[in-house]
């Protein structure tokens, strides 16, 4: 089978679903490999690394009509009815909000493979894109408030003076939650963090960082995800990140509830920060965390508070970002090719294969049953 790799339509998308070390694994597991012409020039990769990994160079309309189509944002309706009957695209889907684009790929008769929507089990780690780019997101964070910010991450001990090290409060210690807790401690930051699902404390301080308590936490649900919050909860860690973001420097905040962003951060709590402070809402893509984020945006307060709404924080990355992309998407078809004989097998049976299935053979498939984390 023959698997196209687009370039990505959005002109402000610099990701590619494939590199040249993922166009050689794919090669590897029995498959041939067509790259659009430039499909990764924002990603700082040429089309002849592409050709020496052994993919060879189409234009946009002969992509389209590959076996297993991948792509990093979802095609509009015409690219989907471009595809083949039978063909299979694999993407970054949003079944629940685009109806449309369901029809589209029923009526198609193509295999919708959500990679949004992979199970959060210990077996599909290694193809799970939103971890991926989380951890991307929260090191990015961590970049973008050390250039925001007034002062020095690190503490200095100079003939001119000292001056101390930025205080960081993280909360949300999710996968973005921690690598920003990295990067900010390697930076040289003191690192405070919390988060809602207690277990994490030992993480956290593994890492070098303080682990905040609260007096009243949840617990992860049966899926994996962090519970909702009773009001009792919810005050009492109010209360915490009113006195943690009044005395920060920092304040990188990832909190998601399936999905969904809880306020973290208030206006008043804003007030209360210090001049030349950095809020870096990495839930902003979901609404945001802080009630002042404008997602897409960075802005300055009154009180003189950078607020870092920034929703491509992946994409400023593109080259190693597009990597883990394409080692996701990579195993991913590893799974879906046990014979290793460029043949795609959709076994629905396989609870991560279901999870992500979208439509298959002119039925929707959407949405999966609910899956109990391992
Ligand atoms: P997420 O993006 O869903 O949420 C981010 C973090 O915010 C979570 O840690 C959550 O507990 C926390 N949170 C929610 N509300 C909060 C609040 N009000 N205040 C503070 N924190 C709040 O989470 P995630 O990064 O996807 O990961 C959560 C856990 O799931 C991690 O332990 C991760 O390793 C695990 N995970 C496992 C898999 C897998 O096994 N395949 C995949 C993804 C994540």
């Amino acid at each position: 089978m023959r698997i196209g790799v687009p370039r990505e339509a959005a002109a402000d998308q610099r990701l590619v679903a494939a590199t040249p070390k993922t166009v050689e694994q794919l090669i590897k597991l029995g498959y041939t490999v067509a790259v659009e012409n430039d499909a990764g020039a924002r990603a700082s990769i040429t089309d002849q690394a592409y050709l020496d990994a052994g993919a060879e160079l189409v234009e946009s309309s002969q992509v389209w009509q590959s076996d297993i189509v991948i792509t990093v944002d979802a095609p509009d309706l015409a690219a989907v009815a471009s595809m083949n009957k039978g063909a299979t695209l694999i993407s970054r889907l949003y079944p629940d909000d685009a109806p449309d684009f369901v029809v589209a790929a029923k009526e198609q008769g193509i295999t919708a493979l959500n990679l949004m929507s992979v199970p959060r089990i210990s077996r599909a780690q290694a193809l799970d894109v939103l971890s991926s780019m989380s951890n991307v997101s929260g090191y990015r964070g961590i970049i973008e408030a050390a250039e925001a910010y007034a002062g020095m991450f690190a503490g200095q001990v100079t003939a001119a003076g000292s001056t101390p090290p930025a205080r960081v409060f993280v909360i949300g210690a999710g996968v973005a939650g921690l690598a920003a807790l990295g990067a900010a401690g390697s930076l040289g930051a003191d690192v405070r963090a919390y988060d809602v699902r207690s277990d994490v404390a030992e993480q956290i301080e593994s890492m070098g960082a303080t682990f905040v308590r609260v007096d009243a936490a949840a617990q992860e649900s049966a899926d994996g995800y962090a519970s909702e919050l009773t009001d009792e909860q919810e005050a009492a860690t109010m209360r915490v990140y009113a006195a943690e973001s009044a005395a920060a420097d920092v304040v990188v905040s990832t909190a998601l509830i399936r999905g969904k962003a809880p306020i973290t951060i208030t206006a008043e709590m804003v007030a209360n920060m210090k001049p030349g402070s950095v809020i870096v809402d990495l839930a902003a893509s979901s609404g945001g965390n802080c009630e002042l984020t404008e997602p897409g945006k960075k802005i300055v307060t009154d009180n003189g508070v950078t607020i870092i709404g920034y929703t491509d924080l992946p994409g400023r990355m593109p080259k190693h970002t597009s990597q883990l992309y394409g080692t996701n998407i990579v195993n991913l078809l590893k799974l879906m090719t046990p014979e290793k004989d460029g043949e795609l097998a959709v076994d629905l049976e396989d609870v991560i294969v279901r999870g992500i299935t979208v439509t298959h053979e002119s039925s929707v498939l959407w949405p999966p049953p609910p899956v109990q984390v391992s």
